[in-house]
């Protein structure tokens, strides 16, 4: 048989809806704040809360009204089989049209509450119903007739005052039910042949009284759980105000301040992500060293400001020439760069290193007394992995960018030097370059 799916929301479901809702809506976090700094007592949810209140504790209202209904109906018809048995069958007769019309609308009510609808219509369902369901009982005591008469309207009160206690639903409802158990207690008791209208009116306000106070318990139910309710939405916010502070300290400590690209520790996440627990990396993938020559002799002729400007223009500069979706850029150090090519392959590799060179070549930036040009110049070290050397890790990949750049410093800087790793027989016995190919 194939299990019927459950249409309401799970409270789950609920609640995080809800919270979603508010988290982006600032009137109602306002009106949160707002709201919990009155006396509890003065807490009233109006508006856009009230209906989020409704959809946050209607799966648990809903819950319980089903199950105060079923356990009517069992009720309904043990007490039904019971007359049966115990009564006279001349009375038992006349008890059985009331005690009949009582399961049944205890379950069409249960039914109706399976899913949210309209807040008027399952409200008058439910008043409707309940009201139908103390009728039935009174009118069994009142078929009964004699000592079954009190007995049955007691047995009403009591039926309807654990809908009030149990019931969360809106104050306007509650008072509705309590007024109609009253109102049925006070109509049959007058009409009890055995009891004088004075004994009539005295037990009503008495029952009255416990009713009242069955009221004012379920109010402050109520706004104790509308508070809880304001502090869950409160702690939500906060709680995502925290994760979003947090992402911008996160995303803060991984970002160089000065110029903005991502810093040694993104870069070294960044490795790791590319290469795997056993340090292999499954593709190709190029890596750029890239240093400002003589950039000691810029800060100390212009200025450490200037030296700073550099930095930013720099970094600007190999951005232009690398691909954003793919490609990674790190200030790696002072005035170092390290970038990520993945899958590419040498030549490309070569290729892109070539033009960042030219680009800041050409954009000119002084450096009067450097030894190498009057402008800043950069050298870059180039390492790539190729598919078939996957076991290289990437700190073995660094060490041959290192060397190809000082490779490049040593034989007259404003170069790129790719180092050529050593044939496969010779491999792990050094790191150092084995052979080089400098482009400029
Ligand atoms: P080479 O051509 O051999 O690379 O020489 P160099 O002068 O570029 O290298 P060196 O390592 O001698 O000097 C690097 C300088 O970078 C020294 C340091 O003051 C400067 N530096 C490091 N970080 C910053 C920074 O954030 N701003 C500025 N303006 N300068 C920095
Ligand atoms: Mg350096
Ligand atoms: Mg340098």
């Amino acid at each position: 048989m194939v299990k019927r799916k459950n249409v309401g929301h799970s409270p789950s479901i609920a609640a995080d809806r809800v919270y979603l809702g508010v988290q982006n809506n600032p009137a109602v976090s306002a009106e949160v704040e707002r709201l919990l700094s009155r006396r509890t007592r003065d807490i009233r949810l109006g508006g856009e809360i009230n209906r989020l209140f409704r959809e946050r504790t209607w799966p648990q209202t809903a819950k319980i009204i089903r199950s105060w209904m079923i356990w009517v109906a069992i009720l309904g018809v043990l007490s039904l089989i019971f007359n049966m048995l115990m009564l006279p069958p001349s009375v038992s007769i006349l008890t059985l049209p009331p005690s009949a019309m009582l399961p049944p609308i205890a379950i069409a009510v249960a039914l109706v509450w399976r899913r949210p609808r309209a807040p008027w219509l399952q409200g008058s369902l439910l008043i409707a119903g309940v009201f139908a369901i103390l009728l039935s009982i009174a009118l069994v005591g009142a078929s009964a007739g004699g000592e079954f008469h009190e007995r049955y309207l007691n047995i009403m009160l009591f039926v309807a005052i654990t809908a009030i206690i149990i019931f969360g639903i809106p104050l306007a409802w509650t008072v509705t039910i309590s007024a109609m158990a009253l109102g049925l207690y006070l109509v049959f008791q007058l009409t009890n042949p055995s009891l004088g209208l004075g004994s009539a009116l005295a037990s009503t306000l008495f029952f009255a009284a416990g009713i009242f106070a069955t009221v004012a318990a379920r109010r402050t139910m109520t706004i104790l759980a509308q508070k809880t309710f304001l502090f869950e939405l409160r702690d939500r916010r906060r709680v995502s105000e925290l994760a979003e502070v947090n992402d911008q300290l996160q995303s803060l400590a991984r970002t160089d301040p000065l110029t903005g690209v991502a810093n040694r520790r993104r870069m070294e996440e960044t490795l790791h992500r590319l290469w795997d627990n056993r340090g292999r990396c499954p593709d190709r993938v190029a890596m750029l060293m890239c240093d400002i020559d003589e950039f000691k002799k810029l800060n100390d002729h212009l200025g450490h400001a200037e030296g700073d400007r550099c930095l930013i223009q720099v970094a600007h500069i190999i951005q232009t020439h690398i691909r954003r979706s793919r490609d990674h850029l790190a200030r790696y150090g002072g005035e170092e760069f390290l970038v990520i090519l993945p899958g590419m392959a040498e030549n490309e590799a070569l290729f892109v290193a070539e033009r960042i060179r030219e680009g800041v070549e050409a954009a000119a930036l002084p450096n009067p007394t450097s030894v190498v040009s009057r402008y800043v110049t950069l050298s870059i070290g180039v390492a790539v992995q190729g598919p078939a050397d996957d076991r290289v890790s990437s700190e073995h990949l660094q060490r041959s960018a290192d060397a190809a750049l000082y490779q490049a410093k040593q034989s007259g800087r404003n170069r790129v030097v790719i180092h050529r790793p050593e044939p496969s027989g010779m491999r792990g016995r050094q790191d150092g370059i084995a052979g080089q190919a400098a482009i400029s």
